[in-house]
């Protein structure tokens, strides 16, 4: 576990989605090499790379042949290497191991492109998990996905973007929300609570196609959330063009985040400073990779950065994404008060906002 107190090192290197594949994977392994993980890496240890393979139809996604630089490392360090996610909550392509494991191979996370294998970290159908007792304010004890229990070494893999519930999700979210099970990620959604507006609700019905819980009901003149099914996906709030779905603020945006940071300190806990960070500030999006189409960009390209410390990898990575735009951009695409997971992640000792920022020449 990081000190909270101490100033951390963030590394930083300029890129752009736009580079050649063979320079983007040599700069990210760049970034991998300073963070000084291969230190803790042994012949045959597991190694855990949690990613997110992006959904369906989406294209902002990591791409698998960036990171071919760092998996030509792990294999001469002869280590036992494999992508992983967990299974989603609610029902899509990402839903059960079998379709997951699919759509990871049909986005080119494929044993024959890169010689990794893909394993769905909470099993066939996200059942599979252990409680990791912690007895933080929100959380006493969190449903993390089995395999990273029994992992040696953690390298996390983000995709930094705007979101829906959090504001932006990079390493916090990919940790807390990306790492736990099915019963894990219902715990933390469970303070979601949507409504929506019969004022703005022009009864199009489109919402009614994208809900996976099959929360939405169609009322005599327009669309209504059942509470007692509404798992707080976000799915309605994205797809209505009428602004019809709202947040009920009652503080559950600030819940959620906290609750994501003590499941992040969760999964950290596991591997004692065995773990390593990396932001992909590249195709920054609205709303994240879970969204089935292509996403709307909020910013220009920044560069890679990775850190032994989630929390100020998180800071740097949005003090880059502020300072190279006018006005909170985040906050603008999605107007959630984001600073909640920063603020609590280190509260509780998950690591440190202070950071140094060094840039790889
Ligand atoms: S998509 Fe929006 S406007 Fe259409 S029915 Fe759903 S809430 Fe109403
Ligand atoms: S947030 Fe909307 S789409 Fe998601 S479960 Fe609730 S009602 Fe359905």
């Amino acid at each position: 576990m990081t000190s909270a107190s101490k100033t951390k090192t963030v590394f930083f290197i300029p890129a752009s989605a736009e580079e050649r594949t063979k320079s983007l994977a040599e700069k990210t392994k760049q970034v991998f090499q300073k963070l000084g993980l291969e230190r803790e890496i042994e012949a045959g240890s597991f190694v855990a790379m949690k990613i997110h393979f992006g959904e369906k139809g989406n294209t902002g996604y990591i791409q698998p042949a960036w990171l071919s630089g760092i998996i030509k490392i792990l294999n001469v360090q002869k280590a036992r290497s494999f992508f992983t996610d967990t299974n989603t909550l609610y029902i899509g392509s990402r839903s059960n191991a079998v379709d997951h494991v699919k759509l990871a191979h049909g986005h080119g996370f494929a044993m024959n492109a890169l010689g990794v294998p893909v394993i769905i970290a909470d099993g066939l159908i996200g059942r599979d998990d252990d409680e990791v007792r912690v007895n933080l304010p929100r959380i006493e004890s969190a449903k993390i996905a089995s395999t990273f229990l029994n992992s040696d070494v953690l390298l996390c893999l983000s995709h930094f973007t705007g979101h829906i519930q959090t504001g932006f999700g990079a390493a916090l979210k990919n940790l807390g929300m990306g790492c736990a099970s099915r019963a894990g990620k219902l715990e933390q959604h469970s303070d979601v609570h949507l409504r929506i507006d019969p004022a703005l609700c022009q009864n199009c019905k489109k919402c009614l196609d994208y809900c996976p819980a099959d929360a939405l009901v169609q009322e005599k003149k327009n669309v209504a959330i059942l509470d007692e099914k509404c798992i707080g996906c976000g799915e309605c709030m994205v797809v209505c063009s009428f602004g019809a779905v709202k947040w009920k603020w009652d503080g559950d945006d600030i819940r959620v985040q906290e609750k994501i940071a003590e499941y992040a300190f969760s999964v950290c806990r596991l591997f004692s400073g065995k773990a390593g960070f990396i932001n992909f500030l590249l195709r920054i999006t609205k709303n994240c990779d879970c969204m089935s189409k292509k996403g709307h960009s909020i910013s220009a390209d920044i560069g890679i950065l990775g850190s032994r410390d989630p929390v100020a990898l998180d800071q740097a990575s949005v003090d880059l994404v502020l300072s190279q735009n006018k006005g909170d951009v985040l906050r603008k695409a999605n107007d959630v008060d984001w600073e909640a997971q920063l603020r609590h992640a280190e509260k509780i000792g998950l690591g440190s906002r202070k950071y140094r920022l060094v840039t790889i020449s």
